[in-house]
């Protein structure tokens, strides 16, 4: 009986054991799964990060504005002569590249380097040029100037 007896508290406590192995091994998952996924290991350089997009030379004079319309958090913002973007506000979508009908817009790690004053600019006149968020009709003397590189001279505050 006293065997029997020896035996079942073995059993019982192996399988305590067990248990408490299981649940202490879950427990050091669920830590390293949360460890993983929290900000400081996102600062991998390995993986995509969010950048602004920027309003180029190109823009200066012309203002056709078709960015503006499908810009889907409007973070454009106008000047007289001249559309920024403002870089706390885009989510880096992408979706205005394709619109300018004179390849203004670059991500801002794609910016020329003869271009990248720009990337300031943008960054110091979002904060002074009132918001646009509808497409308006372009500068009158648009097309001429399209054709026209190496604009800065001509942008006005
Ligand atoms: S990239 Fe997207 S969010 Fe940024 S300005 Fe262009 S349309 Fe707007
Ligand atoms: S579409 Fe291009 S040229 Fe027109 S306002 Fe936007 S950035 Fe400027």
């Amino acid at each position: 009986m006293d065997a029997y007896y020896q035996l079942e508290q073995s059993t019982l406590f192996l399988c305590n054991l067990f248990i408490l192995v299981l649940l202490i091994s879950l427990n050091v998952s669920i830590l390293i799964i949360r460890v993983r996924t929290s900000s400081f290991w996102r600062n991998d350089p390995t993986e995509e990060t969010q950048v602004a997009h920027v309003v180029t030379d190109s823009c200066i004079r012309c203002r056709y504005t078709d960015c503006v319309d499908v810009c889907p958090v409007d973070c454009f913002h106008a000047g007289p002569n001249f559309l920024v973007i403002d870089p706390e506000e885009c989510i880096d979508c992408a979706v205005c590249i394709p619109e300018c009908p004179v390849d203004a817009i670059r991500a801002e790690d794609d910016v020329p380097a003869d271009q990248s004053a720009f990337i300031g600019i943008n960054a110091e006149l979002a904060r002074v040029f009132p918001a646009i968020t509808a497409r308006e009709a372009p500068l009158p003397d648009a097309e001429r100037w399209a054709q026209v590189k190496g604009k800065l001279e001509h942008l006005q505050r």
